[in-house]
């Protein structure tokens, strides 16, 4: 069985969604399709689900009937068939009164993940009654079924993999089953979700419990690449990754996967294969736990990174001393990226400053600090790297006009990082692309 996941550009036009049903269709044996959201429509959700919390009705009505037209246009390009408009009609106008329904409601957070979940639930109903005018024979498998998070808003793999087998049982002569991305049951059995881009995850999480041969992610690039194409001229397309390689990329590459994709995947060793639903034909992207030789395979660049230097002489030869810096960071809920120590000071960095202020208040009990914000971190990725000899001379020799604030490496054996001043970052991915890859 293979899982099949198509983000929201690839259902977000009726054509593409006919086009979705043949790339189905062509792809042998059973199958699992998860869909996202039309194109659009989360973002929609998330607003009008904003202005309700504010109390905007009035903003948040009329968002609602853009939308609702936008899907009234949709259904008369999807579907041919009287019959099926007819159906279609319905289809659009339930979820519209529930969606009103919500909005006259007390709005509180559990009707705002009500509304989020809408999207999906919507695309899927819509792609499955158009398999079905086509006569293509399917099932509709509500993800609420089965998909759930812990109160720590972790996906519980076990639970959902008991639950799906004997659903799946259950529909044992159907070959395309259809659900929704992203949408859960959390522990309080309300509905939720696995966050923005969390279709992914969803798709990950299904292969991995029914050990599926393939988890397919179907976008609309080629994959990944081993640099980023907005920024640099040359990018050549990656074939093969190691399941290591793409988590150290996933931090960086959540455009294109959503970062936890890999965790069930690599737990399961259940193969992860890019897409590209605009170019069937082009190989994409294969990420396994096979090693494939070679050296450097991507860099990758993410900005609207801070950087926090704490300089103390109560550092010199003491213990305990990082734990009580990261345990200011631990009650900030604040994720640290990358870590830099000397004897006296230690240097880290963060991508959210939402709780800056009192990190730094807190932190200036252990002596001076530092904030650089602006930074970028660039991370060059490869299997093993830093195994090899001369890897860090020619990551220094392309950045040798480059002034960097920060390096790590050693971390993992994959994986090398810089921080640079963002001001400095396409120049970087640029001289990197060159040194590394010999592409200009
Ligand atoms: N529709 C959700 C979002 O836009 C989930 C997804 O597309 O992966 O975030
Ligand atoms: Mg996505």
């Amino acid at each position: 069985m293979n899982v099949l996941k198509f983000g929201g550009t690839s259902v977000g036009k009726p054509e593409r969604m006919k086009k979705i049903a043949e790339l189905v269709l062509a792809t042998p044996g059973k199958k699992i399709v998860v869909l996202s959201a039309l194109s659009g429509t989360t973002n929609t959700l998330v607003a009008i689900g904003d202005h309700l919390l504010l109390g905007q009705k009035a903003k948040a009505e009329e968002a609602i009937s853009t939308l609702e037209k936008h899907y009234q246009g949709f259904i008369k390009d999807l579907f041919s068939s009287e019959a099926f408009q007819a159906i279609g009609e319905e289809i659009v106008s339930r979820f519209f009164i529930f969606m009103r329904m919500l909005a006259a409601s007390q709005f509180d957070n559990k009707g705002y993940r009500e509304l989020l979940a809408q999207g999906e639930l919507i695309s899927t109903e819509l792609f499955y009654q158009h398999l079905q005018e086509r006569k293509i024979s399917s099932r509709l498998l509500p993800a609420l079924y089965f998909m759930s998070i812990d109160e720590n808003e972790e996906p519980e793999l076990e639970k959902i993999a008991e639950r799906l087998k004997p659903l799946i049982g259950a529909l044992s002569n159907v070959d395309i089953i259809v659900t929704q991305g992203y949408i859960c049951r959390n522990h309080r059995n309300e509905i939720d979700n696995l966050k923005r881009g969390g279709s992914d995850y969803t798709a990950s999480l299904i292969g991995s419990a029914i050990r599926a041969e393939e988890i397919q992610i179907w976008t609309d690039i080629d994959g990944m690449h081993n640099n980023d194409p907005r920024i640099v001229k040359k990018t050549i397309p990656i074939s093969e990754l190691t399941f290591e390689e793409a988590s150290e990329l996933a931090y960086f590459g959540a455009k294109i996967l959503h970062p936890s994709t890999i965790v069930p995947a690599q737990k399961y060793n259940v193969p992860v294969r890019l897409k590209n639903t605009m170019d069937e034909k082009a190989p994409g992207t294969i990420i396994t736990g096979k090693e494939t030789p070679g050296s450097f395979k991507a860099i990758a660049a993410k900005d609207g990174i801070t950087a926090i230097k704490i300089k103390s002489s109560r550092m010199l030869m003491a213990y305990g001393f990082l734990r009580r810096v990261f345990e200011v960071f631990e009650n900030y809920k604040t994720p640290i990226d990358m870590i830099a120590t000397s004897e006296v000071a230690v240097s880290l960095t963060i991508d959210t400053n939402a709780h800056l202020a009192a990190i730094e208040t807190e932190l200036k009990k252990f002596g001076t600090i530092e904030v650089d914000n602006d930074q970028a971190i660039i991370c060059i990725v490869g299997n093993k790297i830093m195994d090899q000899q001369g890897v860090l001379t020619k990551v220094f020799d392309a950045l040798n006009e480059i002034p960097v604030r920060m390096v790590s490496c050693g971390g993992s054996a994959n994986n090398v990082s810089v921080l640079v001043d963002k001001q400095f970052k396409d120049k970087a991915l640029n001289a990197l692309n060159e040194g590394l890859f010999g592409l200009k």
